[in-house]
Formats: C-alpha cells, sequence, structure tokens
C-alpha cells in the first residue's frame, strides 16, 4: 500500500478523516467515494484518493495506478447506480483555468440527466 500523505488543511483530506462528514459510496485503502454537497446533476459522486495530492500536476508516475484506479472506482459506482447504459461522465478539473476549487484531485462522476458539450 503506498504511503497516506494528509493536510490537515485540506477539505478533502478532513472528509477522509471523518472529521468533516460526507455520505461515503465507496471506499478501499486508497480511495474514497462520496456525493458532492452541491450537486451539478441528479447523481454527483466525488471520487478521491485518501492520499493528498493538490492537483492533477502533482500526479507522480508512480501514482499512475492509483489515477486509473479512480477511473475504475468511477464506473464500478456508475454501474451500480444504475447509469452505465444510459451514461455518465468523469471529469477532473485542474487550477484556475479548469474551474478547481478543492486541492486535492477528484474525480467528478455526474450522471442522471443528458450532459452538454461542451462544457462550459
Ligand atoms: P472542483 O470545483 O474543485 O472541481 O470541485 C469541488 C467539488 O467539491 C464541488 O463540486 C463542490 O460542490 C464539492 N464540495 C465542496 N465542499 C464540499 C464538502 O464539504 N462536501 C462535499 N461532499 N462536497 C464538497
Ligand atoms: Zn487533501
Amino acid at each position: 500500500m503506498s504511503e497516506i500523505i494528509s493536510d490537515p488543511d485540506c477539505l478533502f483530506c478532513r472528509i477522509v478523516a471523518g472529521e468533516i462528514p460526507a455520505e461515503r459510496l465507496y471506499e478501499d485503502d486508497e480511495i474514497l467515494a462520496f456525493r458532492d454537497v452541491n450537486p451539478q446533476a441528479p447523481f454527483h459522486a466525488l471520487i478521491i484518493p485518501r492520499t493528498h495530492i493538490a492537483t492533477l500536476n502533482d500526479l507522480q508516475p508512480a501514482q499512475a495506478t492509483l489515477a486509473g484506479r479512480l477511473l475504475a472506482v468511477a464506473a464500478r459506482i456508475a454501474a451500480e447506480q444504475g447509469f452505465a447504459e444510459a451514461g455518465y461522465r468523469v471529469a477532473m478539473n485542474c487550477n484556475a483555468d479548469g474551474g478547481q476549487s478543492v486541492y486535492h484531485i477528484h474525480l467528478h462522476l455526474l450522471a442522471g440527466r443528458q450532459l452538454a458539450w461542451p462544457p462550459g
């Protein structure tokens, strides 16, 4: 198992630690998924590594498997929630122009309506 790094000032590290409540959907030794508090679709979950990685720019080569597992967990949750066939979107925002507001990487999983493309 890879080392878990935690930032006490990070909102999502605090959710991982259980200091801030969240509606958890999936967890294992590396990954946690929970519902977004401000959903942008009928179903909106966030899939995060337990370890603190601020942005996609900070992902290390040794964390490539972990990054891939975020996608696999997203697909698993989408299937469990019944969205595999209808479809869904996964997205990761990076830094200001990407629209990132929480600096602990997270995959958005959005489903339950027709999603527009291109995104705004
Ligand atoms: P970003 O804008 O960084 O890509 O996405 C951050 C997401 O975190 C937003 O969709 C926002 O609604 C969500 N979020 C912010 N604070 C909380 C919180 O305290 N709990 C949960 N469950 N989601 C949060
Ligand atoms: Zn963090």
